[in-house]
């Protein structure tokens, strides 16, 4: 069986180098606070991969195909920056990489119509991991309503960021009320919506054009998130996801605990 994680993470070179004075130098505060934290023993939250140390990774931890995510920036250029990025990447590793698109759900509905065109030109795939609550804009703006517009039309997933409402609070976490995640999947119903993070919890069983992925499951939940199989999402609904390259289980492992959490999840599917 061949095993696709729909939920990593990837940045270039001219970020990874310094991550910190990166988000400082391209206004991005939130991103920073999110993905250049230390844990309480020092460690860092998350690793920040090239596209080759990406690659020896996915071989070690038995992954085939990885889905690479954009970032909810809070700027739109730096959306722009990172969908060239994942251009090249899926242009030149295609069987191992695919690619989605982001935007700033916030800019003005021309700017996005052009920017995911392009993307799509280029080669990306589908949309996300969007956060218009991250980039504090409403759901009806006029940017996030073309993107979705987009996705109807070429059949593109969407995957939304997803905080689950009773999960303990963590630095640059942003309350996302699950109804509103509901309501838009009834309302676009042409849209095929990944709800990440296993949609915070939500009950979708009823909504045929979701899905959701199990991204940072044993960070955010006890079991990883498995027991919410036949509770509140169908095993039909559930797609692999890691969120890498955030460490999964940094209490007893010092590396990215990919490889683990892709066996738990090859075991029960
Ligand atoms: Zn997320």
């Amino acid at each position: 069986m061949s095993v696709i994680d729909h939920h990593v993470h990837l940045y270039p070179d001219e970020l990874n180098r310094d991550p910190a004075a990166w988000a400082d130098a391209h206004g991005e505060p939130h991103w920073k606070i999110l993905c250049c934290r230390r844990r309480r023993d020092g460690s860092p939250v998350q690793l920040f991969p090239s596209v080759a140390e990406l690659l020896r990774s996915m071989d070690a931890a038995g992954v085939d195909h990885a889905v690479l995510l954009g970032w909810y920036w809070e700027n739109h250029d730096n959306c722009a920056w990172q969908n060239r990025f994942f251009a090249e990447c899926v242009k030149a590793h295609p069987d191992r990489l695919s690619g989605f698109a982001t935007v700033h759900a916030g800019a003005p509905a021309d700017t996005v119509s052009t920017e995911l065109r392009r993307a799509r030109d280029e080669g990306l795939t589908g949309l996300g991991e969007l956060s218009p609550h991250s980039q504090g804009v409403r759901l009806d703006a006029a940017g996030f309503l073309e993107a979705l517009e987009l996705a109807a039309t070429w059949d593109w997933p969407v995957n939304l960021h997803v905080t689950e409402p009773l999960s303990r609070p963590y630095p640059g976490r942003v309350d996302t009320p699950l109804d509103h995640f509901d309501s838009l999947a009834r309302r676009w119903q042409g849209v095929r919506f990944i709800l990440a993070h296993w949609a915070g919890g939500l009950d979708v069983r009823e909504l045929p054009n979701v899905q959701v992925d199990t991204a940072a499951g044993p960070l955010l939940y006890a079991d990883g998130g498995w027991s919410m199989i036949g509770r509140t999402v169908n095993v039909s609904q559930v797609l692999f996801g890691s969120d890498h390259p955030l460490r999964l289980y940094p209490k007893d492992d010092t590396g990215d605990g990919w490889g683990r959490f892709a066996r738990e999840a090859t075991a029960l599917f």
